[in-house]
């Protein structure tokens, strides 16, 4: 029981800390949604986190999230559920009939995956593109070089509507420099959401636009 009051609390921390870099960035609370992370989290470390009010939810891996989340919505129909981590082909059934936003488009195979499916069921997820801001090879994500032509091949090849775009700054770096050149390849693609910021950057990520931050161990704990 300590620990689930101690999540409601936390949230309630977050929220504020969220309000107060928006404040700072002369934008308005609502401009930014906070995606709680519950990924390796159970149904009872959760279940506190929805009884506080929050009902965005991010879970990196779809087995997980299938594992956990259709009890969870039942109790909770008003659960929106995004997936935030690196999706196979195979798996685009099973997120698109579970998941409502989608963070992690990143390559022309996972597009027409994505489309198929989001044809076959007349489910549209709100698509994000995973953008590799780092050029990390060990990380998912397009290369910021050819996000251009990627945007341009998901809008017209597969008919996707594109929300925004999405990125992980490398572990090491000042996470700056990556919001903004995130912000600058959706600025010049006509795209208005930005995913960006988690439990330690969320503030400077508000600073440079997000309008969605990603947010897991600062309110669920240390995984
Ligand atoms: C785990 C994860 C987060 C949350 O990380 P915290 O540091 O716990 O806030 C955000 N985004 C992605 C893609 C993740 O995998």
């Amino acid at each position: 029981m300590v620990g689930q009051t101690m999540s409601a609390a936390r949230l309630e921390d977050v929220r504020h800390a969220v309000a107060t870099a928006c404040e700072e960035a002369g934008r308005k609370a609502d401009e930014v949604r906070l995606v709680a992370v519950s990924k390796t989290f159970s149904v009872p470390e959760i279940e506190p986190v929805l009884a506080a009010g929050q009902r965005v939810f991010g879970e990196n891996r779809v087995q997980e999230a299938r594992e956990k989340w259709p009890a969870l919505k039942e109790a909770w129909p008003d659960v929106e559920l995004h997936l935030i981590g690196p999706l196979q082909s195979n798996k685009a059934r099973e997120a698109v009939e579970l998941f409502d936003v989608i963070h992690t488009v990143d390559r022309p195979k996972i597009a027409a995956a994505l489309a198929a499916e989001m044809e076959r069921q007349g489910r549209a997820p709100r698509l994000f593109i995973q953008v590799n801001t780092g050029a990390e090879p060990q990380k998912a994500g397009i290369l910021p070089q050819d996000a251009d032509a990627f945007i341009a091949e998901c809008r017209d090849t597969h008919r996707l509507e594109i929300a925004g775009l999405m990125c992980i700054p490398p572990v090491e770096a000042v996470p700056d420099p990556h919001f903004a050149l995130l912000a600058k390849i959706a600025a010049r693609n006509g795209l208005k959401e930005l995913s960006m910021g988690m439990s330690a950057d969320f503030s400077a990520a508000i600073r440079q636009g997000a309008t969605l931050v990603r947010v897991g161990s600062a309110i669920f704990g240390q995984r």
